[in-house]
């Protein structure tokens, strides 16, 4: 059976029983669950890859094993009061299976199935009224072209399942880029316009599963190769479309039953706001509520899962900014430049222990101030510093 890494001794004699969490994933999500778990004295339990992922360097006791196992899945199922999540990509009949047995899951896999499948989201949501954007299911190039023929070219082909930061979504030119994309998909790829997108939106919404939901202030995120870049809070857009956004992210999860954390992502597009993703979980659209909400997205997750009462989701400042830290070309770490981003006056510097490659996304720094302006300039400035592109 599986190796228990990082194991907690037994709680003492007579000592109150602490809950116990599980979350499925050891990433830098965990991670940052880990801490608000420390804060209330909850203990938590991950699945890992192995010692090396990020919450485990940081101390989280975790099973090592395959998400994919069914037994593997009981065995950590059966150690803890409730199972949750930080990725997307986990067999759901696997997880129903848990469910029929008995365990606990934030969300079901009735609701997370909205987030693992994209085809599924924009056919459900879209036959419950909620707006998302044109759509079909293409399995051939020539149902491409056929989409193509009313919504015009380019068009954009994604992978119902498993895609993350862009990977699994293409901007597709001709019936050759068509061919090339559905080439490895044999259920196809969902098929939507090239969208004039205004600008991105999140809202992140925490449920219990009474039906008790919150929802924080609608954030602003810019993408960079199809990856979050940059994040605002609030978003800058006037309040009647800010009550609009949240109101609809509100109705979304309570229409699917979702509980725990849920991350609503949305364009805002010139004919209104449509539905872009949905995640179950804390997302990088929340990083800044750590410094910049009263309740960290994480916290908050720990608390939905658990049935406990939601925390206050107003911001602790005018403006809050977070930007992520992404691996420079050339290989460096930023880490090694860490002292000197921490000389920037204001900026929170969260690094997720993980090895140094180009691309990839290694940490975030929120700043917060008066304005949006003012937190983005000294956000940036650390991470100018951290990337080494500083001048
Ligand atoms: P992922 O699951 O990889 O996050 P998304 O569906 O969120 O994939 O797409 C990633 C990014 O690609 C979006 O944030 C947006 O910038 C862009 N994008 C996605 N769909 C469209 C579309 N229909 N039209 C234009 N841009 C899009």
């Amino acid at each position: 059976m599986a190796d228990l890494l990082n194991p907690r001794p037994p709680a003492p004699e007579g000592a109150p029983r602490r809950p116990r969490l599980g979350i499925l994933g050891a990433g830098q999500l965990a991670r940052m669950d880990q801490q608000a778990a420390i804060a209330l004295d909850v203990d938590l339990r991950l699945l890992a890859d192995g010692p090396g992922d990020a919450a485990v360097l940081a101390g989280a006791e975790a099973l090592v094993g395959d998400h994919g196992d069914l037994d593997v899945l009981r065995a950590f199922a059966a150690g803890v009061d409730v199972v949750t999540f930080e990725f997307e990509g986990v067999d759901n009949a696997l997880l129903q299976t848990l469910v029929d047995e008995g365990h606990r899951l934030v969300p079901t896999p009735t609701a997370k199935l909205y987030a693992q499948d994209k085809l599924h989201q924009r056919r459900g949501l879209g036959a419950a009224g909620f707006p998302v954007p044109p759509f079909e299911q293409a399995r051939t190039a020539d149902e491409v072209a056929a989409f193509a023929a009313t919504h015009g070219w380019p068009v954009v082909l994604k992978a119902p399942r498993g895609g993350y930061d862009g990977r699994g979504v293409g901007v597709i030119a001709d019936v050759a880029e068509a061919d090339e994309f559905l080439a490895p998909l044999p259920d196809g790829a969902l098929v939507e316009p090239a969208l004039t997108i205004v600008r991105e939106l999140a809202v992140q919404v925490a449920r219990t599963s009474d039906g008790t939901a919150v929802a924080y202030p609608v954030v602003e995120t810019v993408q960079v190769d199809a990856m979050l870049r940059e994040l605002v809070a609030p978003a800058g857009v006037d309040p009647a479309l800010a009550a609009e956004a949240s109101d609809l992210a509100l109705r979304i999860v309570e229409h699917i039953g979702a509980t725990g954390l849920v991350a609503v992502e949305l364009f805002l597009t010139p004919d209104g706001l449509q539905v872009n993703e949905l995640a179950m979980r804390p997302h990088n659209s929340g990083h800044y509520s750590i410094e910049g909400a009263v309740t960290s997205q994480f916290e908050q997750h720990v608390r939905a899962a658990l049935d406990w009462p939601l925390g206050s989701t107003a911001l602790t400042a005018p403006a809050a900014v977070t930007v992520n830290v992404v691996g420079p070309a050339d290989g460096s770490d930023p880490r090694e430049r860490l002292p000197a981003a921490l000389a920037v006056a204001g900026a929170h510097v969260h690094l997720y222990g993980k090895g140094a490659r180009a691309g990839r996304k290694l940490g975030h720094v929120t700043a917060l101030g008066p304005d949006a302006a003012t937190a983005r300039a000294t956000a940036w400035r650390a991470v100018e510093i951290l990337e080494g592109t500083a001048s």
